[in-house]
């Protein structure tokens, strides 16, 4: 039996069993199941995935940075990033990948090349996505409300800002990585300053799903062209199926998993 799931606090909510149970279930690789583990603890995380024996996994909020230290061998991108989202046993090891940066990339194939982005919030999902655009010779700003998270991406050359140094430029792709408006309603920066970045913006993506948060409520409403975090939901988790059953048909997973989340 192949013993998969999703690792966090809280993990109730999550819907990625749903997704990989759906793929597994498709192409019949079983026995396999994806399940849902509440880890509260962090430093406990190695142990739960050991001695219940799983083959693999998801690690989620708040715990991706100690993934990041418990796992044997990190593949190059999680190396960078210094996060993981997803653990795989491989010859006895367990080896640390984050598939969010992929997931991300592919959420906005469709756009244009964005000229620059504001990258809003500075935690585990903000990294990944810099890096992963410093990679493809993106130009960005990581704005943060608080300036001691800043220090990981300046640190890599990335361009910094934070709320008592607002930057006056304009940006075509905005992306919200905080956590404001997932259980509340609040905006990640002041309005004021939201309605300045969105006048000369394209694109606004918020990561949280499952809801409309004030952030993507007011680019719509300034008539921009806007998405939530499903799609990135969908193929970080597509990336992270592809390391558990590389076997697997992968546009197949994907499809499966768009239907399994009703898209
Ligand atoms: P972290 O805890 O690592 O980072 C949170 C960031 O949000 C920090 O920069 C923090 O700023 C900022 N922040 C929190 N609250 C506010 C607020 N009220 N106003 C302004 N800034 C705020 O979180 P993660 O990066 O791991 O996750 C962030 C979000 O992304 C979560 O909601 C998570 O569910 C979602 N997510 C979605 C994914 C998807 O597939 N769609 C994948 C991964 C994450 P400060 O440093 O000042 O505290």
């Amino acid at each position: 039996m192949k013993l998969l799931g999703i690792f966090g606090s809280p993990v109730s909510h999550s819907r990625s069993p749903l997704i990989h149970n759906a793929a597994i279930a498709d192409q019949s690789l079983l026995p396999a199941v994806y399940t849902r583990k509440l880890v509260e603890n962090g430093k406990d995380l190695r142990t739960v995935f050991d001695s219940c024996g799983f083959f693999g996994g998801n690690i989620t909020v708040p715990h991706k940075e100690e993934a990041f230290r418990q796992a044997d061998r990190l593949d190059p991108l999680a190396e960078k990033i210094g996060a993981v989202n997803t653990w795989v046993r491989v010859a006895n090891q367990v080896v640390g990948y984050n598939t969010d940066a992929l997931g991300f990339m592919e959420t906005i194939r469709d756009y244009e090349t964005p000229q620059k982005t504001l990258i809003i919030g500075a935690g585990g999902t903000a990294r990944a996505i810099a890096t992963i655009f410093q990679q493809n010779g993106l130009d960005q700003v990581v704005l943060n409300r608080s300036a001691n998270r800043l220090r990981f991406f300046a640190d890599q050359g990335i361009k910094t800002a934070s709320w008592d140094n607002m930057p006056f430029c304009q940006f075509d792709l905005v992306i919200n990585t905080t956590s404001a408006g997932l259980s509340d309603d609040e905006l990640p920066l002041a309005k004021e300053h939201l309605i300045r970045y969105f006048e000369s913006a394209k694109y606004a993506v918020d990561i949280i799903y499952g809801k409309q948060t004030p952030f993507l409520q007011l680019a719509d409403q300034m008539n921009l062209t806007t998405q939530d975090g499903k799609m990135m939901l969908i193929y970080q988790a597509v990336h992270a199926f592809k390391l558990f059953f590389p076997e697997a048909n992968q546009s197949r997973v994907e499809t499966v998993m768009k239907m399994a989340f009703d898209l």
